[in-house]
C-alpha cells in the first residue's frame, strides 16, 4: 500500500523492550516502572468494577473525576477550569495529543517540535498532513534558544509543542521561558500543545511550569496529562486533556469517533483517589529518592551525567567509553552487558547522536543497583 508514514519503522521503545527480553537485561530503557503501583488504588479500582461501574462512561470522561481534576488544577495553579467543558477524560496521554494534534492541524500547517522529541510527535503531525519545523535544543541543558524560535515562525506557523517536563533529557521550563513564549504568541493564532505527563515529577523544589499556571498562555493551548505515568500504572492508558472550551468542543468531535470514551473503573477510581492530596504530592520526592540513588551509584562509573530536573529519565553520555553510535552502543551493552537503555538518536529525525543515552531510573532500588553494577564494568 502507499504509506503515510513511509519514513517510519517500529518505535524505539518496543525495539529495546524486545532486545533487554530476549537478552535477559535489566530494562531500563522504555519508561515504565518496575515496583507496585498504590494498593489504594487498585483496591478501589476493584471496589469500583464489583460495584457495576463496567459500562461506557460519558464521552467526555466521568463527572466527579473531572472535578477532582478541576480541584487540583485550582490548589496547585490557582486558575479555575470548567469541569464541564474544558476537561476530556482520555485513553492514554499520548492519545490526548494525537486527538489535539488531529482537532486543529490543516494540511501545510507549519508545527515547531523541539528535539530530542518524543517520538510519536513527528508522526502525529505529518500523518494529519502537516509539516514538523524543528529546532534543537541547546546541547548539553536542552534549554529552548528562544532567538532560533522566533526566526522559523512564519504566517502558517499553527502550533508550538512543548515537552515539561522533557522526555527523554529530564529537562523543564523555567519562568524565562514562560516569558519569551509570550512575546512570540501574543497578537498570533498560534496553538500551543503542552505535554505535561510528567507533572507531578519534578525535582529540587523546582515549580512546574504548567500553562495550566497563565490564563493568556491556557487560553491557547492543549494541556496533555497521564495517569499512567505519575501514579505508576502505565498499562492503564488513562490521561486527560484540558483545553479552553472551544477547542475542548471540537476535539470531543474527534474523540467521540475514535475511543468515545476511556475506562469506566479506572476513572471512578481515580475520582476517589485524587480527593487526598498526598496521592500527588508525595510522588516528586519518592521519584526524587530514586534519581539521586542512581546518580550516585553511576558515579562510580564511567558514564557522564547530564541533568535530570524532571520526568523519570536521566540521560548519560558515554564518550569516555566509546565512539560507537549511540543505537550501536546501546545494542552491544543490551547483548553482551545485560542492560537495555534508550539511545537518544531516536529522538531526532536527522539521528544526530551526540553520544547519549537515557535511563528509566523509576525501578526498584535493587534492579538500579544491579543494574549500576553491570553498567560499572564496561
Ligand atoms: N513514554 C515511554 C517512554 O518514553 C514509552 C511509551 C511507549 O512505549 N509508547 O519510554
Amino acid at each position: 500500500i502507499d504509506s503515510k508514514l513511509p519514513d517510519i519503522g517500529t518505535t524505539i521503545f518496543t525495539v529495546m523492550s524486545g532486545l533487554a527480553s530476549k537478552h535477559n537485561a535489566v530494562n531500563l530503557g522504555q519508561g515504565f516502572p518496575d515496583f507496585p503501583m498504590s494498593e489504594e488504588l487498585t483496591g478501589l479500582v476493584n471496589t469500583a468494577m464489583k460495584d457495576g461501574f463496567n459500562q461506557y462512561a460519558p464521552a467526555p470522561g466521568w463527572m466527579p473525576l473531572r472535578e477532582a481534576i478541576a480541584e487540583k488544577i485550582s490548589f496547585l495553579y490557582n486558575t479555575t477550569v470548567d469541569p464541564d467543558t474544558e476537561i476530556t477524560i482520555t485513553p492514554g496521554g499520548t492519545y490526548a495529543i494525537y486527538t489535539a494534534l488531529t482537532t486543529v492541524l490543516q494540511p501545510g500547517d507549519e508545527v515547531i517540535i523541539f528535539e530530542p522529541a518524543y517520538d510519536s510527535y513527528i508522526p502525529n503531525v505529518t500523518i494529519n498532513g502537516a509539516i514538523p519545523v524543528l529546532i534543537d535544543l541547546q546541547f548539553p541543558d536542552y534549554r529552548i534558544n528562544w532567538e532560533e524560535v522566533k526566526k522559523k515562525i512564519t504566517p502558517r506557523t499553527r502550533m508550538i509543542m512543548l515537552n515539561t517536563p522533557h522526555n527523554p533529557t529530564g529537562s523543564v521550563l523555567r519562568e524565562d521561558d514562560i516569558e519569551a513564549l509570550r512575546e512570540i504568541v501574543q497578537d498570533t493564532n498560534i496553538l500551543i500543545l503542552s505535554d505535561e505527563v510528567y507533572e507531578h515529577l519534578i525535582f529540587d523544589n523546582i515549580p512546574h511550569q504548567s500553562m495550566l499556571r497563565y490564563p493568556d498562555l491556557l487560553e491557547r493551548s492543549f494541556v496533555c496529562f497521564s495517569f499512567g505515568k505519575v501514579y505508576h500504572c502505565t498499562g492503564w492508558k488513562m490521561g486527560y486533556c484540558v483545553a479552553p472550551s472551544a477547542l475542548t468542543k471540537e476535539f470531543r468531535k474527534v474523540h467521540q469517533f475514535n475511543c468515545f470514551s476511556a475506562h469506566t473503573p479506572s476513572q471512578v477510581a481515580l475520582a476517589a483517589f485524587l480527593q487526598n492530596r498526598e496521592s500527588y504530592l508525595s510522588l516528586a520526592p519518592e521519584m526524587q529518592q530514586k534519581r539521586d540513588y542512581f546518580q550516585d551509584l553511576m558515579s562510580k562509573t564511567r558514564f557522564t551525567p547530564l541533568p535530570s530536573y524532571g520526568s523519570y529519565f536521566q540521560c548519560y553520555q558515554y564518550n569516555r567509553i566509546s565512539d560507537e553510535g549511540d543505537k550501536d552502543f546501546a545494542i552491544r551493552i543490551t547483548k553482551e552487558f545485560g542492560i537495555a537503555t534508550i539511545p537518544v538518536s531516536a529522538f531526532y529525525r536527522s539521528g544526530k547522536d551526540d553520544k547519549v543515552i537515557r535511563f528509566c531510573f523509576a525501578k526498584k532500588e535493587s534492579t538500579l543497583a544491579q543494574a549500576a553494577e553491570r553498567l560499572s564494568k564496561i
